[in-house]
């Protein structure tokens, strides 16, 4: 049996028409379905439907195989614990800082809210600059506003969501789009039926999404 794990949304409805170019398509649609095991029309192929922050734990742990993960989410996790085989070139946005239109740069120390914790302490140390980090779990766009943050770090799409706030993206500090991660030991274990749906996934993409 081999185990996908996925997240609903943006990241689930870009990766199933590639799943379906290697003959997986799940037998209920898991936008609809409260199931959390979703088998596909190859027996020995089923989906699991975790939130996108636990793709990379399910997978480095072997509960399941493979995922597809945004590289946001995985420079947040870290470690060498996956194999990160293939670019899927789907979910694609930039990890940015960003903060209020016109603001000055602050004296002192920066105050940072996010919720890429290990992203901004990495990002902020190999600039030398002290910051005090906030974590938060969302709407982190607010922070800048209500004065518990000087800057924010998350990701940006079209940017619609910091215009409509007052805030503007500052400092680019990765370029994001959805991963294909490998568990190790099962990279070795079913090498040849992974190395075959990489291969196939991999022409999906050229097909798909070309550079
Ligand atoms: P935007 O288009 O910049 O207004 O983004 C809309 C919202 O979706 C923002 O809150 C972003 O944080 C989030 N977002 C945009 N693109 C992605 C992505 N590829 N993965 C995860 N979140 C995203």
């Amino acid at each position: 049996m081999l185990t996908i794990a996925l997240s609903k949304g943006r990241i689930l409805d870009d990766t199933l028409p590639l799943l379906a170019a290697a003959g997986i398509e799940p037998t209920e649609n898991p936008d609809k379905s409260r199931k959390l095991i979703i088998p596909t029309t190859l027996d020995d192929v089923r989906l699991l439907i975790v939130r996108a922050t636990d793709v990379p734990t399910y997978v480095e742990h072997g509960a399941a195989d493979l995922g597809v993960a945004g590289k946001d989410v995985l420079m947040e996790y870290g470690g060498q614990g996956l194999y990160e085989p293939l670019d899927l070139r789907i979910a694609r946005c930039k990890l940015m800082t960003a903060g209020k239109v016109g603001a000055p740069e602050p004296k002192g120390r920066l105050r940072v809210a996010t919720k890429f914790v290990n992203v901004a302490k990495r990002y902020y140390a190999e600039q030398g600059r002290q910051v005090d980090i906030i974590k938060l779990y969302g709407s982190m766009e607010l922070a800048p506003l209500v004065g518990l943050a000087d800057k924010i770090i998350d990701v940006v799409d079209t940017g619609n969501t910091l215009r409509a706030n007052g805030l503007e993206a500052q400092e680019l500090i990765a370029t994001i789009s959805s991963r294909l991660i490998v568990n190790k030991a099962s990279m070795k274990m079913q090498h040849g039926r992974i190395q075959a749906l990489i291969d196939t996934l991999r022409d999906a993409v050229e097909a798909r999404h070309p550079r």
